[in-house]
């Protein structure tokens, strides 16, 4: 029995060192990926079910591998985020995501007062002292009009630092840059901190949507989050929409805003131009 002890140790020790090395391993890959310029971006369109007409789109980081193809956020942004590296990352999807923007106006695709690209920002990022003057930046390289883009926090990331974060926001808005707030309902989603933080939109979280139809209580948080956002003139959208039912149920609770896979699935920037494109009314 000590025997088997002993090996258990050792074989826990050497899956510990296996991990942590192929930790190291996918680290160094993510650096390169930067700089050989593996990343893109896709976007996902935003509906408004009244109109029918795309109102905005979530710019979604994609990772395209030159040997293992293109690789979604959950097989790398924990790394991205516990190495730091999500900084400098982040920072070419604040400037990519403004090219893209200004490169869809320039088209005439979009129209400044019409649509909105919203950027997924995470903690470490928003938290860095020069994020301000990063995102402004951004805006002024590319001409962009700063009510163009929407950057997605998280209610994580402002409980963290709430003075700083609420400071950081009144900063941008400003300068016309405006917010929503991610996943809403899965963190501490309390309504006296949500009425100092100047987001323009709720995101409900997918988890709600995909589980409504079989789950009353899920149904019942999103008339709750609807009617919540009403009451302090937000807008709401609900994310991860994939059948008619979902639809019809959010609509029932008051829901006009939609992103998921029974619209569209995230696009590469040309296919989404191709989709603007057969808009009947830009
Ligand atoms: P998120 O911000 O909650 O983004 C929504 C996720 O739901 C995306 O996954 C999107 O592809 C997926 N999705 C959209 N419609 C549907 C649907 O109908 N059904 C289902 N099952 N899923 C749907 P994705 O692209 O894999 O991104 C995962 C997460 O990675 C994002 O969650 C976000 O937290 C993070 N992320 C993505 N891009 C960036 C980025 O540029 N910067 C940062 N910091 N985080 C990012
Ligand atoms: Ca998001
Ligand atoms: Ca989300
Ligand atoms: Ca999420």
């Amino acid at each position: 029995a000590k025997d088997s002890g002993r090996n258990a140790t050792q074989l826990f020790r050497s899956t510990m060192q296996e991990a942590a090395s192929i930790r190291l391993q996918l680290e160094s890959e993510l650096r390169l990926a930067l700089t050989h310029g593996e990343f893109e971006l896709f976007l996902q369109p935003q509906i408004d079910s009244a109109s029918g007409m795309i109102i905005g789109a979530e710019a979604l980081l994609r990772w395209r591998h030159p040997e293992r193809g293109l690789r979604s956020p959950a097989d790398f942004i924990e790394v991205l985020e516990e190495s730091g590296l999500i900084i400098d990352v982040g920072d070419w999807v604040i400037g990519q995501a403004c090219r893209m923007a200004a490169s869809l106006l320039a088209a005439g695709l979009v129209r400044t007062d019409r649509f909105s690209l919203c950027i997924n920002i995470s903690p470490r990022q928003f938290h860095q002292s020069e994020f301000v003057e990063r995102i402004l930046a951004a805006l002024e390289q590319t001409g962009l009009p700063a009510q163009m883009i929407k950057l997605e926090i998280t209610e994580g990331m402002v409980i963290q630092n709430l003075d700083d974060t609420i400071a950081k926001m009144h900063r941008l808005r400003r300068h016309g840059v405006s917010f929503a707030m991610d996943d809403f309902g899965t963190g501490y989603s309390s309504l006296t901190y949500l009425k100092r933080l100047p987001v323009d939109l709720l995101k409900i979280d997918q988890s709600f949507v995909r589980d409504a139809l079989d789950n009353g209580n899920d149904a019942e948080i999103i008339r709750a989050i609807v009617a919540m956002a009403r009451s302090l003139g937000l807008q709401v959208i609900a994310e991860g929409v994939e059948q008619q039912g979902q639809l019809e149920l959010l609509q029932l609770q008051g829901c006009q805003l939609y992103q998921g896979y029974l619209f569209s699935h995230p696009l590469p920037f040309t296919e989404f131009g191709e989709l603007l494109r057969k808009q009947p009314d830009r």
